[in-house]
């Protein structure tokens, strides 16, 4: 993808503050930290979104994402770990290069997440929404 900012990144084209790579896989510090440490998995190659990225290269992408999370605790001292993946506009998704965010947390970093939990009207309406789901497996 020629205009990919993450496949810039991949290909080298632009800097990034690289933490691990292979034949596949890259992590680099995301640019704008939500704490600093903050890092970001991708796949060399371009996927998007998660539901069109290979099995195998997600599998890798997710364990690389645990490496990193161990790493960040003991590298970092961090005493918790955000692991993210936001897909589409609607999720939040800026760079529509599959990514997986991987934060570190400390006790009082003082971030949190809008986490805003909703009822629902009924066990019916949850219910008719699992359902909706349920046949699509
Ligand atoms: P998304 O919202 O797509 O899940 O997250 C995109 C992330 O990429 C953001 O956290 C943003 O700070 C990071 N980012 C965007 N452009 C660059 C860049 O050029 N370099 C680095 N290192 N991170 C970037
Ligand atoms: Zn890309």
């Amino acid at each position: 993808m020629k205009e990919c900012i993450f496949c810039k990144i991949a290909n080298k084209e632009i800097p990034a503050t690289v933490i691990y790579e292979d034949n596949d896989i890259l992590v680099f510090m995301d640019i704008g930290p939500i704490i600093k440490g903050h890092a970001l998995v991708i796949p060399k190659k371009h996927y998007d979104p998660v539901t069109e990225t290979p099995d195998e290269i997600l599998t890798r992408l997710h364990l690389t994402a645990k490496r990193i999370a161990k790493a960040q605790m003991n590298g970092l001292g961090a005493d918790g770990v955000n692991i993210m993946q936001n897909n589409g506009t609607a999720a939040g998704q800026e760079v529509p290069h599959i990514h997986i965010h991987v934060i570190p947390r400390f006790e009082n970093d003082g971030h949190h997440w809008n986490w805003n939990a909703k009822t629902y009207e009924n066990f019916d309406e949850m219910n008719e929404l699992a359902e909706n789901v349920r046949k699509q497996i």
